[in-house]
């Protein structure tokens, strides 16, 4: 079976325990205002533009005969300044682990493995419990929004050794408002979580205005009630990005309300 990702970081120190491989997902259902990851939201492949270097030079615009540029509307291998990619891979799940199982020594030795992340893994479930049971000999982890059906969640959380889940805003508006869904299936999936007996840890990104508010940390302090809880910080370069896959980013920490949600 196939999936599509953006990204494999390899020796990871910062996606669980041990030394790791992170794989990005591509496609996700939720458009967090201050998303840090706008090349892994669609779940199809794009062009993604870095606009930084660039000298307007216009050659990447002339149309040329390579295949994996065909749709994209640019030249994946002209610019001078190697500015033109494209944000999503096609690859199969023996391919991908067969890549993630190169360094199953390294992991072992160091306490580590794999984690999907994204994007939300958890939008492709198929690819993942295929890719999951081709790499049980190994620890894994995902990092999920917990943004799905009970039994795709339950399932999959079922098949790795440990979960990160976010748990964002527990007012259920202002979760839509700064989401663009409602949180009700998160919290029923995340009390699910809580009883499972699955190793897991809740993680609330702190983002100025919307998630770090006294009340909503008290809110989330009482659901998690002693369960490992992580607070991480805002990511400042997150807005940098997004005009390279055409996106407008909608956040700004001195204004947080200010925008409404892009639709798509
Ligand atoms: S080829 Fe590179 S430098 Fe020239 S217009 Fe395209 S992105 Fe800009
Ligand atoms: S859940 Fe994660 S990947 Fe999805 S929009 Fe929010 S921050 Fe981005």
């Amino acid at each position: 079976m196939n999936g599509i990702i953006f990204d494999i970081k390899e020796f990871s120190l910062n996606d669980g325990a041990g030394i790791r491989t992170t794989v990005f997902m591509k496609g996700c259902p939720l458009r967090c205002v201050w998303c840090h990851n706008p090349e892994g939201l669609s779940p199809h492949r794009e062009l993604f533009v870095k606009t930084k270097g660039c000298v307007h030079c216009g050659l990447c615009k002339k149309s040329c005969q390579h295949p994996e540029c065909q749709g994209l509307g640019r030249c994946l291998h002209i610019c001078p300044n190697n500015l033109v990619s494209a944000a999503g891979e096609v690859i199969s799940s023996d391919e991908l682990a067969k890549k993630l199982l190169k360094y199953d020594r390294l992991y072992s030795l160091s306490g580590g493995g794999v984690t999907l992340s994204g994007g939300e893994p958890l939008m492709q479930p198929e690819f993942c419990e295929e890719l999951l049971l081709k790499l049980s000999k190994i620890s894994t982890a995902i990092e999920t929004s917990g943004f799905a059906d009970e039994a795709v969640f339950r399932r999959i959380c079922g098949l790795v050794s440990f979960v990160y889940m976010d748990i964002k805003l527990m007012d259920p508006q202002k979760h839509r408002t700064y989401t663009g869904v409602g949180n009700s299936q998160i919290l029923e999936n995340a009390k699910w979580l809580k009883k499972s007996g699955i190793p897991h840890t809740f993680r609330t990104p702190l983002i100025p205005g919307i998630t770090d508010t006294p009340e909503n940390l008290s809110a989330i302090a009482a659901f998690v009630s002693g369960d490992s809880w992580e607070k991480l910080p805002y990511n400042a370069l997150a807005a940098a990005k997004y005009p390279g896959v055409g996106r407008k980013f909608l956040y700004s920490p001195e204004n947080p309300g200010s925008e409404s949600l892009e639709s798509e």
